[in-house]
């Protein structure tokens, strides 16, 4: 498995698999790996010829009170991970790299980044197609994978990409969850003990929600929210950012459910700021 850091390395040596016809898949990630990264890396693996994961913990998308400084860095058990999944080649660009000195170009979707997590974390949106940008530039890959985990990311990548012709193809893969149904995600490690407890009740308010939705039981969205509301403020120290139902495409908030409807939220437990989603077909 190769491991590159420069821009440079990481282009010459995409340029010479695809001087040998070879398709590339890209899985872009923040490290901390798991199950969830792992099946992007399958899908990758089963699609393309030459896998490329890059971790880069991305300052650009954090705001100034979030995690950046305490985003868990375990390098050595990522590549250990990387390396059993057979990946061909590993970007870790540091953030010299990405943003060298003079760097001040801004890549902004604008509609889709606005809503949910974009009017709860301003920048955030700007910071990821930006970044997700400069990281298709260096790869340019066939394919690159994303996960549903982050429903509005991949709007909003899929929305960049097509507006800017990029020649890549998004592919959107399911949300991978623990055995209990919690989202897989690099700040599940935050939560204390009780914590991962209390927090499969994210996946029971969805789980609630898709079934008063699927069964025709609500069709009015505040009622619907109103329910999942009173689920997650049985956990202690819980602090909801937002429950919404919305539509999949546009992520307008709905007012008469429609189905197909997302339904997407973010709770705070602590210091602990989780997000998830299902989409009701
Ligand atoms: P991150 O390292 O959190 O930036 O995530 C990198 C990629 O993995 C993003 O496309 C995420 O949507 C995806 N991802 C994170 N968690 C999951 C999960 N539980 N299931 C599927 N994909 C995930």
């Amino acid at each position: 498995m190769k491991i590159f850091r420069t821009v440079a390395e990481m282009r010459a040596w995409g340029n010479a698999r695809k001087a040998q016809q070879q398709s590339i898949g890209f899985v872009p990630t923040m490290g901390a790996l798991h199950d969830g990264h792992l099946a992007l890396v399958r899908r990758a693996r089963a699609e393309t010829d030459a896998v490329v994961v890059s971790i880069f913990v991305n300052p650009l998308q954090f705001g100034p009170r979030e995690d950046f400084k305490r985003y868990p860095r375990p390098v050595a058990h990522d590549l250990a991970l990387l390396r059993r999944a057979r990946v061909d080649a590993v970007w870790m660009p540091g953030a010299s790299d990405l943003y060298p000195e003079g760097f001040s170009t801004r890549v902004s979707v604008g509609g889709l980044s606005t809503v949910l997590e974009g009017a709860h974390r301003p920048g955030h949106f700007d910071g990821v197609a930006t970044v997700v940008a400069k990281l298709l530039a260096g790869v340019w890959p066939a394919r690159a994978y994303f996960g549903l985990k982050d429903y509005q990311q991949v709007r909003v990548i899929d929305r960049m990409v097509r507006d800017l012709n990029l020649p890549v193809k998004i592919v959107a893969c399911p949300t991978v969850r623990e055995a209990d149904g919690l989202a897989m995600s690099s700040r599940n490690r935050y939560l204390s003990k009780r914590e991962r407890e209390e927090a499969v009740k994210l996946y029971q308010a969805l789980y609630l929600g898709r079934e008063l939705i699927s069964q025709r039981i609500m069709t009015d969205a505040k009622r619907v929210v109103k329910r999942l509301c009173g689920v997650l403020k049985t956990i202690p120290k819980s602090r909801i950012d937002y429950v919404t139902v919305a539509d999949p495409v546009t992520l307008a908030p709905m007012t008469r459910i429609k189905r197909p409807a997302l339904i997407a939220m973010a709770v705070r437990i602590g210091t602990t700021r989780l997000i998830d989603n299902v989409l009701v077909d």
